[in-house]
């Protein structure tokens, strides 16, 4: 199985497009999580972050020529965001909304417990005309994830058409999400929770995650052509119409699993723009998701294509 890439690989007019969500994360850590009323003092990061944002560092870390298309606001936040992106190369296809930048603040504890309240600000803003007048026929792949709208993620399906190879990261599963949307995809990457959810709207029952043949059974009952269930450190399961293969994930020891699913989407979506055959893409997935495991934070997580191949 070949999962080494060289730059020298990739035709330019082969570009990934990632329409999605950047987010400005303020991470505090203290030593519990505040109850109602209370104030809590800790120290504070601040983070680039936003799946979509996450996926398109992902893919243009290993390479890919990649296009974000989003919206940020008018603001420090959506001037930092445009300066991070420049220095990856990536190609920004970003709108400035008078909504502010969306903003995810964190609270973690020393056990590792979470609060996280999510403002989507200009993220929800995005039009799907903009996304429509910044694709083109250079794209050859596009992959949308649920932290925009119902309409943006519609547009790209509607627009990826006989054109482009389409993914849908179903992340996080919103109430919009329906099995209408989602067969509009080619390609479908819940992890082990998304599918379950996905699949209850469908009516069908949670498969046994430890057992592939079921697994693979439930993904059919999304009736999308190619399903990628990410399984942590199981490493993922594709699904065919008429088969299936578990890949197993590449075994490391894990630090920071948070971004590991971005990681893992804009690798696949770095092999797939590539021509290479998708279990292929998988292991290189596997092995670019592994590697962001074993370090801190989400997009700064994201391994470069010197990194892996070495
Ligand atoms: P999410 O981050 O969306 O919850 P997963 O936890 O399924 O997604 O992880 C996505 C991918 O990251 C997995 O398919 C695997 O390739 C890799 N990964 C996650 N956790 C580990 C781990 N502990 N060791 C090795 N690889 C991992």
């Amino acid at each position: 199985m070949r999962t080494t890439l060289t730059p020298a690989e990739v035709p330019m007019p082969n570009r990934i497009a990632v329409v999605g969500s950047y987010n400005h994360d303020l991470v505090f850590s203290v030593d519990h999580l505040p109850h109602p009323g209370q104030t809590v003092s800790g120290d504070m990061q601040s983070h680039h972050g936003g799946k979509g944002f996450n996926q398109a560092i992902a893919a243009a870390r290993l390479g890919a020529a990649t296009q974000f298309i989003g919206s940020v606001g008018n603001d420090d936040a959506g001037d930092a965001a445009m300066e991070y992106a420049q220095a990856t190369g990536m190609q920004w296809s970003v709108e400035r909304s008078d909504r502010p930048t969306g903003t995810a603040s964190v609270v973690v504890d020393q056990k590792g417990e979470n609060q996280i309240v999510v403002a989507p600000g200009a993220n929800a803003t995005l039009r799907p005309s903009a996304i429509v007048t910044a694709l083109d026929k250079n794209v050859s792949v596009v992959i949308t994830q649920m932290e925009t709208s119902k309409a943006a993620v519609e547009a790209v399906a509607r627009w990826a058409q006989g054109q482009a190879i389409s993914i849908l990261n179903p992340a996080p599963v919103t109430s919009w999400l329906d099995a209408k949307l989602w067969s509009a995809f080619d390609i479908l990457t819940p992890n082990e929770h998304e599918l379950t959810e996905m699949l209850a709207r469908t009516g069908y029952r949670a498969p046994d995650m430890n057992d592939p043949a079921s697994v693979h059974a439930a993904c059919r009952a999304l009736n999308v052509e190619q399903v990628i269930v990410t399984l942590g450190r199981n490493g993922a399961l594709l699904s065919q119409p008429d088969r299936f293969a578990l890949l197993p994930a590449v075994q490391v020891r894990a630090i920071d699993t948070t971004g590991a699913g971005d990681c893992f989407n804009g690798a696949l979506a770095a092999g797939l723009c590539r021509n290479m055959p998708i279990a292929d893409c998988i292991a290189l997935a596997n092995r670019a998701a592994a590697l962001s495991v074993t370090r801190n934070g989400a997009a700064t997580s994201m391994p470069r294509l010197e990194e892996l191949n070495a």
